[in-house]
């Protein structure tokens, strides 16, 4: 290998001395190019391949410190040995001070001095060279790295932080190095708050690669905490003695934060963010071993929003969430915080009432429960009102354990809706084999339609002027076979609520539509048949086409059918109701609103439906005679019906009073045990003829 030397200098006899000195080392070869100004050598450094520049400070053309700047300026890396005589001695070793690598007399420029001098000279920058590119090798790397890197000498004091780093401590490299680690890098345990053990001295101490605690928080300089995880590990000299410690972390607060929304997603119902299942069944077991513990009682209790289901049904799910997330709200508000309120999907909650002295003040939760629920919901435009049922169990009483207890509240809350809805019911151990009894039915059901189980009954619908009979309503009737005739509010729920309400309608219409035509073709004078449909029915898919087939099959003139809805099913989406309301009507049925003043909503869009006739609920007939309060709704049902060009039909006429009071209002129709309790078809067909006189 050749290195290039460039001698600056006047005199050519040191050239000469030089160029002999070198001539003879044997494996290092130099080629020596001379020349005797400054400008002429920072020309030729400029051209580059330089190796090493033999620098004689005394030039023509150059002076001190500006000759050592012009050269570097041409070419920066570029080792530069100084010669000098005796007298000019303390001016090379400034220049070796400013930077030159080193200096020889010229009375010392023998073979081997200055080869040695050369040579060392030259190593020397190549090692720097190296160690340079190395190093920022190094720093490069640690800055595009996404960790943070943060390194310490053996006493912990602060030696190296990365870009990461920096930003994450909020601290620079300036600041930083020199400082005790713990000044700098506080990091402390996320839920205890307590600091947490420097992990350099443990990996010093234990000279390996230890991992940071869990839940690692970061205080930054300015006060943030941000969370981190990572490790720390011992760095060694190479005789293998530990010298310092670097530490790796990096930014965990989004994962950390992800999994913890994870952890509360799954424990927490995404609808109210009440506790769900999981949670609860976790908190009701904390409780249960608290009151054991302490002999206290505590209560669970199980709510179900009464009819639900109509409000999903007709006014969507978007007014459902909203109208549960409103109930949630109203539980949470009516207990104690050492309290729980869970929701277990759908519309059925869990309240556990811990920490209860006696039984009674789970009466007294119970009832504010329901009157807070029973408030009206003010949820998208609409005033809500409703009811919730809520079964109660107490421990230990009800049961050694959660699922026990759950069970026995769920219960309880049935029972609480058989009665009527709107109440709570205290458990009572001959439940269970209520429970079973409603399982036993919906099973039975299954099985009914084959077995031809089903009959209908006909009330006669009468025309309260004339007295004559002008149609009949059918009602559905069960004969159970081991519990004889079970009347539809036995069984129509249970029907509604598992769907099986859609094939027995269409039974029920098909038979209905069938004895209607049997009795024109028998002779009877033409009546409609009016028939009950839930929203169920209503909203499954094809309803409609349903009634054309069943009206074609039975050859029934589609005047003389009558559909009797209920409100709820007008409050649905309002474009597919209306549609299929349209599509019955272009067949020719009539429709009535049957149970009207019961529904929740207002009658503002009672015009935008093509109904023909609306049905006062028996509820207000009876509340003519009974309390007076009735009285004022009939009046406005029938001037509201007149005002629509609805008809008006008045159930559950039963007495002669009531009879008067409608005729004097002008109702036009009524149905009642006054004029005729349901009768079977053949006692029907028999009595009809002479009911269908007009009496006067
Ligand atoms: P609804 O349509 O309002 O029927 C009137 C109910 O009042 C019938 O009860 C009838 O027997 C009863 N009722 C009639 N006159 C009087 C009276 O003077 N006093 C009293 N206290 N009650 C009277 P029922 O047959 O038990 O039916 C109850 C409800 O079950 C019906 O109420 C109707 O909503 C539903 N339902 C009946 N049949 C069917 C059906 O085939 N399908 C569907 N989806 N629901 C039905
Ligand atoms: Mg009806
Ligand atoms: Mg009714």
């Amino acid at each position: 290998m050749v290195h290039r030397l460039l001698l600056i200098g006047r005199d050519s006899a040191d050239a000469e001395t030089i160029r002999a000195a070198l001539a003879e080392v044997r494996g290092w070869n130099y080629s020596v190019e001379w020349v005797r100004q400054l400008s002429a050598g920072v020309e030729r450094l400029h051209t580059g391949q330089i190796d090493a520049v033999l620098l004689d400070l005394v030039l023509p053309d150059g002076q001190g410190r500006e000759t050592l700047e012009q050269l570097w300026s041409a070419a920066p890396d570029v080792p530069i040995l100084i010669l000098c005589d005796q007298d000019g001695e303390s001016l090379a070793m400034q220049a070796v001070e400013r930077g030159a690598q080193d200096y020889l007399l010229k009375t010392h420029l023998d073979s081997c001095t200055l080869r040695h001098a050369l040579r060392s000279m030259i190593d020397r920058k190549a090692a720097a060279e190296a160690l340079f590119v190395e190093k920022e090798r190094a720093e490069v790397t640690l800055n595009s790295i996404g960790d943070a890197v943060l390194s310490t000498d053996i006493a912990g004091h602060v030696t190296y932080l990365n870009v990461v780093a920096e930003s994450m401590m909020g601290w620079t490299r300036q600041d930083a190095v020199g400082r005790p680690l713990t000044e700098v890098f506080h990091i402390i345990d996320g839920e205890t708050r307590e600091p947490v053990p420097n992990p350099l001295a443990l990996a010093v101490q234990e000279n390996k690669t230890v991992g940071l605690t869990a839940n690692c928080v970061l205080i930054r300089r300015d006060g943030h905490e941000v969370a981190i995880e990572d490790s720390a590990a011992p760095i060694h000299d190479r005789r293998g003695r530990v010298t310092g410690a670097v530490i790796v972390f990096h930014d965990v607060s989004g994962a950390r934060a992800m999994s913890l929304q994870m952890s509360h997603l799954a424990r927490h119902d995404v609808l109210t963010d009440l506790p769900n299942r999981l949670l609860l069944s976790d908190r009701l077991a904390g409780a249960i071993a608290s009151a054991r513990r302490y002999r206290r009682q505590l209560a669970v209790m199980f709510l179900d929003v009464d009819q639900f289901k109509h409000i999903n049904d007709s006014l969507g799910h978007e007014v459902g969430d909203q109208l549960l997330r409103s109930v949630a709200e109203r539980l949470t508000r009516c207990v104690r915080n050492s309290d729980t309120v869970s929701r277990q999907g759908g519309d059925e909650f869990v309240v556990v009432l811990s920490e209860m002295d006696q039984a009674s003040n789970a009466v007294i939760s119970a009832a504010k429960i329901l009157a807070a629920v029973a408030e009206p919901h003010r949820i998208a435009g609409y005033e809500l009102h409703i009811t919730a049922s809520i079964g109660v169990s107490v421990y230990p009483d009800d049961g050694p354990d959660a699922e026990t207890l759950l069970r026995n509240a769920d219960l309880a809350m049935y029972h609480a809706k058989e009665r009527g809805r709107g109440r709570y019911q205290f458990f009572q151990p001959d439940m269970n084999v209520r429970a079973v009894e409603r399982q036993s039915l919906e099973h039975g059901l299954r099985r009914a339609l084959n077995r031809h189980e089903f009959l209908l009954h006909y009330q006669p619908k009468m025309d309260l002027e004339s007295g004559a009979m002008i149609g009949a309503e059918a009602l559905i009737r069960w004969r159970h076979p081991d519990r004889g005739l079970l009347l539809p509010t036995q069984f129509v729920p249970i029907a509604e609520d598992s769907g099986l309400i859609v094939p027995i309608g269409q039974w029920v219409l098909r038979e209905a539509c069938r004895q209607a035509q049997a009795w024109h073709d028998a002779g009877l004078r033409p009546m409609p048949v009016a028939v009950n449909v839930s929203a169920v029915e209503f909203r499954s898919p094809g309803f409609l086409d349903g009634v054309r087939g069943i009206l074609e099959q039975t050859r029934l003139e589609s005047r003389y059918l009558e559909l009797e809805l209920t409100e709820s099913v007008l409050m649905a989406d309002r474009e597919s109701t209306v549609s299929v309301l349209r599509g019955l009507k272009a067949l020719g049925v009539q429709l009535a609103l049957d149970d009207f003043g019961t529904g929740y909503s207002s009658l503002s869009y009672l015009n935008e439906f093509p109904i023909d006739a609306l049905k006062i609920d028996g509820s207000f007939v009876r509340g003519i005679t009974h309390d007076l309060q009735g009285a004022p709704i009939v009046c406005a049902v029938i001037s509201m019906g007149k005002s629509l060009n609805q008809r008006v039909i008045a159930e559950g006429v039963e007495t002669a009073e009531q009879l008067a009071f409608l005729r004097a209002q002008r109702c036009g129709e009524g149905q009642g045990y006054y004029f005729s309790r349901p009768l079977v078809a053949e006692q029907f067909t028999k009595l009809a003829p002479a009911m269908s006189d007009a009496v006067r």
